[in-house]
């Protein structure tokens, strides 16, 4: 019996760990130089002029809803195609969310719909860049430009991918992006917002700070205790602990792209034959490939990809499935009108992510390779591969 093969996981190194004990043994474990250093070399990475830490991705979601002042009465179009945060953050602030499908090639919002779906209370649309391949930027921002939108891009899959040479996180009025263990970069819990305006910066900056006017170090260098809070803020604060984590990974996380796409692309061609359709990468974008999901083909009524997700696991093959659309779990179903997004659910129906992260080895890929052809062929679904 083999060791599991996970489907993402964090990489932890002698050098994260030093950073790390460094703040444990400073002055500053919050609101310190190790946060303002991490957003600055976060926002070098990304190209943005701004980047404010925060506690996680959510945070950074309901952060953006809040500088972009959504709120009651306010909607919001979010693909239903996505992860449960990128709805809720609009539902924090009282909004309402207004769902849409995706296009069947990237899995990314469809523009054309959305732009169906604008209405008089139309606020803000928030578009995902699923698997890390950016969603249709251009078609998008001039939606917004046109019938005066936010845009708040749910970058959580994209660190280091770009659209048309720009890189994800200068593009959208805010990015919000997540350091979760199992996206590019780590620090254990952790979110950054990015932004090129400066009002927004500001705000950002005030409402994760219980909306005061001033943090502690802007007062102890001021020398005085007076403070203002001019606007009902939370505590959405990254420690130092966690942004020097932050920061000593930033310096390694370019290469760890190259490798997801070397791996990417591995996939591409070692799957060409098996009865399963692939995400398509538009030749004007630089996917990240925070996942490989497969779609795998329609075989009578029979629940194939339950089977081969079941034969998978049990290999010790760590296949996982994103996303259940979110119309339909039960905190997002609307009273009476049924909703139906036939790309998302035909989607939802087949996929499977495979094994992707940059400390996958050629040889654990070709193991995954093998295992689902294995279990494609057991279930009667393939010629021999
Ligand atoms: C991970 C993720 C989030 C949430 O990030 P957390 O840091 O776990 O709060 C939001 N949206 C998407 C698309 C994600 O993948």
């Amino acid at each position: 019996m083999h060791d599991s093969i996970p489907y993402g996981r964090h990489e932890i190194d002698d050098e994260d760990v030093a950073a790390v004990v460094d703040v444990l043994r400073g002055d500053w474990l919050t609101t310190g130089p190790a946060v303002e250093g991490f957003e600055h070399s976060f926002s070098e990475l990304v190209g943005a002029e701004h980047a404010v830490a925060v506690n996680n991705g959510t945070a950074a979601l309901h952060l953006a809803m809040l500088a972009a002042r959504v709120g009651p009465g306010d909607e919001v179009i979010v693909p239903t195609f996505t992860f449960a945060a990128s709805a809720n953050a609009a539902r924090y602030v009282g909004a309402t969310v207004v769902f849409c499908d995706v296009r069947p090639d990237t899995l990314g919002i469809d523009v054309e719909q959305a732009a169906r779906l604008v209405s008089q209370r139309t606020k803000a649309v928030v578009v995902v860049d699923y698997a890390g391949i950016p969603c249709e930027l251009d078609a998008i921002m001039e939606l917004a430009e046109k019938h005066g939108l936010v845009v708040i891009e749910d970058a959580c899959h994209a660190i280091g991918a770009t659209y048309r040479g720009r890189r994800i996180g200068s593009v959208a009025h805010l990015s919000t992006f997540s350091f979760h263990p199992v996206k590019h970069l780590t620090t254990g819990e952790g979110g950054m917002v990015t932004t090129a305006d400066a009002e927004l910066n500001r705000r950002l900056r005030r409402l994760r700070n219980h909306g005061i006017d001033s943090d502690f170090r802007q007062r102890e260098s001021a020398g005085t205790w007076e403070y203002d809070v001019i606007e009902l803020g939370f505590n959405f604060r990254m420690s130092d602990i966690n942004a020097a984590l932050g920061a000593s990974q930033v310096r390694k996380v370019s290469g760890w792209v190259e490798r997801r796409r070397e791996l990417a692309s591995q996939y591409q061609d070692l799957l060409r034959n098996l009865p399963l359709t692939m995400l398509v990468e538009p030749g004007h974008v630089r996917a990240s490939w925070h996942l490989f999901p497969v779609m795998l083909n329609q075989r009578g009524a029979t629940n194939q990809r339950a089977e081969v997700f079941a034969s998978l696991r049990a290999a010790g093959v760590g296949v996982n499935v994103h996303y259940r659309p979110l119309h339909l779990h039960t905190a997002f179903r609307t009273d009476g009108a049924e909703q139906r997004f036939p790309v998302a659910e035909a989607a939802y129906g087949r996929l499977l992510s495979l094994p992707m992260w940059h400390g996958l080895s050629d040889a654990e890929q070709a193991r995954v390779v093998n295992e689902l052809a294995r279990s494609l062929v057991v279930g009667g679904t393939s010629r021999a591969v």
